[in-house]
């Protein structure tokens, strides 16, 4: 038994929710006030070796299915999550400390439609032929096996979805294990698979730390393919776990993204847009442009703009309808997080905004900080330069376009960036120099799900989303038929 005042949640392993095999529990707490408000279980190498097992026996049945068999599964699970939505929404905003407003149009939103998108993609999938003069190439798309599907705290239901449903959708099998610090959802997605009804096995989810559960999924002899979500550090840890038995992988992992603002931009939706780009999800989002790059001309007009923007988000109770930003994740990321101011200030950066929200005493055990945003520093200092993941935004000037561009390739990490401009064609060509795997012109985090989605650098290896997810998920087989 773990705390007997909070409910418990269990491992599903073989369709079934069981207990895992020590006396180990996680306290899951929520960010915004410090409570404990359920139990996870601290699963170990056996609980993952039984769940890798399930997940082997189920495989041969479920990728013999046909695709639109699979696709309509996937169509269940989203109808299922859909009349969830609001518990949903309500368990992370709970978990992970973030705005109910945003819970409900990013989190459970995006949780139904990754199952909706896929079980589409699915059935658009044609064979392709490869006609010679005397044979004929078909290549099919196989299923890899057992996927290890690791998924971090910031976007928790989100992120597993984007990866359960096209995973299941190719015929694998999967062994989830969601992030420590947030399993509401991963549970709640548990659930719905098992209300539907979806085979036993082709599901399985352990609860765990990254040393206790993580690993041994990574390095488990059963997994063929690892799809990871999380920071640069583990990322190479489990790319060395992964590699000698030669699984297939994909790493997502860090970002330290410029907004990159021209003199020529529309200021006001600029601003806007950057101040949505630094701060959403309290700037615990991969993608968010943590260091704004503005051009000479306008800078003292946008930073005027863009402190006023910022010094009127609602800051506070994220079950309140009208909160823009809620609490850091764990009181660690807060430490490392004023770490890294500590440190912008030691570099010659100023604050121009920040410090500590004045909220009522409900929430004085959670881990609260005001949107921060730093000016003066290097572009190349390590404040401008490493993944902070959280609510603090660097400013930065230059002069020409060569050296924008100069200065948003100067971090090691190469997710993503937006370029605000007025010029289209610059806006294209600025992008196209840019190191990243995505760039947005005039926007930010405006998705099409068929698209690839990924870094380069050190902010990962691989592509997912859209056809790149389904040809991750499935081995390309071909078969050359040589005619009569
Ligand atoms: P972590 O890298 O700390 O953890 C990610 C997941 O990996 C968690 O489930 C964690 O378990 C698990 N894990 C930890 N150690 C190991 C290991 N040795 N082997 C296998 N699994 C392990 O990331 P965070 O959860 O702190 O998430 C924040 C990071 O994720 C940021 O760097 C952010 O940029 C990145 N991210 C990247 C995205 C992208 O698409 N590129 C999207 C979203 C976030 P546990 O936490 O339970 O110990």
């Amino acid at each position: 038994m773990g705390n007997t005042d909070v409910p418990e949640i269990r491992n599903y392993i073989g369709g079934d929710f069981v207990d895992h095999s020590s006396e180990d529990w996680i306290e899951v707490i929520g960010p915004a006030t410090g409570e404990v408000f359920a139990m996870a279980p601290l699963s170990n190498e056996k609980d993952v070796d039984n769940a890798v097992k399930s997940a082997r026996e189920a495989h041969e049945n479920w990728s013999s299915l046909k695709i639109s068999e699979r696709s309509n599964w996937l169509d269940r699970i989203a109808d299922s999550l859909e009349l969830k939505f609001e518990e949903i929404a309500n368990l992370e905003c709970r978990d992970t400390g973030k705005p109910i407003s945003l819970a409900r149009s990013v989190d459970a939103a995006r949780s139904v439609s990754n199952f909706r998108f896929f079980a589409g993609l699915l059935r658009e999938i044609e064979e392709e032929t490869f006609e010679m003069e005397d044979a004929t190439n078909y290549v099919i798309q196989k299923s890899v096996g057992v996927c290890g599907l690791i998924t971090p705290w910031n976007l928790p239901l989100y992120l597993l979805s984007w990866k359960v449903a096209p995973a299941i959708g190719m015929g694998n099998t999967v062994v989830c294990k969601p992030s420590e610090l947030t399993p509401m959802t991963a549970d709640l997605l548990m659930r719905v698979v098992h209300e539907v009804g979806l085979p036993e096995g082709v599901v399985n989810l352990v609860h765990g730390d990254g040393a206790g559960a993580g690993r041994p999924l990574v390095g488990h002899p059963g997994v063929d393919l690892v799809s990871f979500t999380g920071g640069t550090e583990t990322g190479k840890a489990v790319a060395s776990s992964a590699a000698p038995s030669f699984k297939k992988i994909s790493l997502e992992l860090g970002g330290k993204n410029s907004s990159i603002v021209f003199s020529d931009c529309d200021i006001e939706s600029t601003v806007a847009g950057v101040v949505r780009s630094g701060f959403l999800n309290q700037g615990q989002v991969c993608l968010c442009g943590s260091r704004v790059l503005v051009e000479d001309s306008i800078y003292e007009e946008f930073k005027e703009k863009f402190i006023h923007s910022i010094e009127k988000l609602r800051i506070g109770d994220p079950k309140d309808e009208s909160t823009d930003l809620g609490a850091l994740i764990s009181p660690e990321h807060l430490s490392k997080v004023e770490g890294y101011i500590e440190l912008g200030l030691s570099e010659g950066g100023a604050i121009l905004t920040g410090g500590t929200p004045d909220l009522s005493s409900e929430f004085d055990k959670g881990n609260w900080i005001s949107p921060t945003v730093i000016e003066g520093l290097s572009p190349y200092s390590r404040c401008a330069t490493e993944e902070i993941f959280g609510p603090v935004v660097t400013l930065h000037r230059f002069e020409t376009e060569a050296e924008a561009i100069l200065m948003a390739n100067c971090t090691r990490y190469g997710l993503a960036g937006s370029v605000w401009t007025g010029d289209l064609e610059r806006g294209k060509r600025v992008s196209e120099a840019i190191e990243s795997g995505m760039i947005w012109v005039n926007s930010w985090l405006h998705r099409d799900l068929r698209v690839p989605f990924g870094g380069v650098k050190d902010s990962g290896v691989g592509r997912e989303g859209g056809r790149w997810s389904l040809a991750f998920f499935s081995e390309a087989m071909n078969i050359c038929v040589k005619h009569d």
